[in-house]
C-alpha cells in the first residue's frame, strides 16, 4: 500500500513572522503523521528556521534547486546545499518553473536525477495547460513529461519520486479537477509507468493531485484509487492545511 502524501507549497509567500505562526499552528494540530507523510515547502530563505521549528513528522522541502553541485550560478541553490542542511525533499518541475522560468522537460528530468544522486527525494510535477486539455492532449503531455524522467533514472530510483499531477488550469484558479478527471489522468500516468518502467514501480509510486485542493474537496479526491495525496498551494498557507491532511486520511 502507498502511504498518503500531503505537501504544502507556500510558493513565494509569507514572511518569517507569519510562517513561524503558521508552522506553530501545524505543530499544535492533531495530525496523524503515521498514516500520512506531510511535507511543507517554504521559500528558500525560510527552509532552515522552519525545519528547526516543525515538529517531528512534518518535513520541509525546497521548491527548486540547481542541478550542479557548486559553481558560478548566481542566485541558485544546489541540491548538495539542501542536503547539507538536512532536507529530504525538493519540488521540481512545478508548472510555474516550467512556464515562467522556461524549464524544459529535459532540465526538470536532469535536476530530478541529480537530486536522487544527492540523496534527496523529489516531488516531480507534471500537468497540462487548459489549451492542451481542450485539444485532448492531456495524456500526450503527461506521458512526454514522465518519459523525460524515465529516460534518465534507473528503476530503483523511482522509490525516491512522488509524482504530482497538477493540471495548470486548476492551479490557483479555484477550478479544481473533478475527482473523475483527476482519477482518469492518474490512472493513465500509473499505466504509463507500468509499461515504461515496471508494474512494481507503478504499484508503489505515489501519484498526488494538485490544483485548488481545499478542505472541502480533499477527501473525495483522495478517495480515488489512483490518487495518493495532494499538493496544496493557497490553502497550505492557512490552518486549513491540517484539515486537508485529516480529510485525506
Ligand atoms: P493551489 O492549491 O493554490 O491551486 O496551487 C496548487 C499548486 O500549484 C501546488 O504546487
Amino acid at each position: 500500500v502507498r502511504k498518503l502524501f500531503v505537501g504544502g507549497n507556500f510558493k513565494m509567500n509569507g514572511d518569517l513572522a507569519n510562517l513561524t505562526k503558521l508552522v506553530n499552528q501545524f505543530n499544535e494540530a492533531e495530525l496523524d503523521v503515521e498514516s500520512a507523510e506531510v511535507v511543507i515547502a517554504p521559500p528558500a530563505l525560510y527552509l532552515l528556521p522552519l525545519k528547526e521549528l516543525a515538529r517531528k513528522g512534518i518535513k520541509v522541502a525546497a521548491q527548486n534547486a540547481h542541478q550542479l553541485p557548486a559553481g558560478a550560478y548566481t542566485g541558485e541553490i544546489s541540491l548538495h546545499q539542501l542536503k547539507d542542511i538536512g532536507l529530504e525533499w525538493v519540488i521540481l518541475g512545478h508548472s510555474e518553473r516550467r512556464t515562467l522560468f522556461h524549464e524544459s522537460d529535459e532540465l526538470v528530468a536532469e535536476k530530478t536525477a541529480a537530486a536522487i544522486k544527492s540523496g534527496i527525494s523529489v516531488i516531480f510535477c507534471i500537468g497540462e495547460t487548459l489549451e492542451e486539455r481542450e485539444s485532448n492532449k492531456t495524456e500526450e503531455v503527461v506521458a512526454r513529461q514522465t518519459e523525460a524522467l524515465a529516460k534518465v533514472i534507473a528503476e530503483d530510483d523511482w522509490k525516491h519520486i512522488v509524482v504530482a499531477y497538477e493540471p495548470v488550469w486548476a492551479i490557483g484558479t479555484g477550478k479544481v479537477a473533478t475527482p473523475e478527471q483527476a482519477q482518469d489522468t492518474h490512472n493513465y500516468i500509473r499505466e504509463f509507468i507500468a509499461k515504461r518502467v515496471s508494474q512494481k514501480v507503478a504499484d508503489e509510486t505515489r501519484i498526488i493531485y494538485g490544483g485548488s485542493v481545499a478542505a472541502k474537496n480533499a477527501q473525495e479526491l483522495c478517495n480515488q484509487p489512483d490518487i495518493d495525496g495532494a499538493l496544496v498551494g493557497g490553502a497550505s498557507l492557512k490552518p486549513e492545511f491540517t484539515e486537508i491532511v485529516t480529510a485525506a486520511e
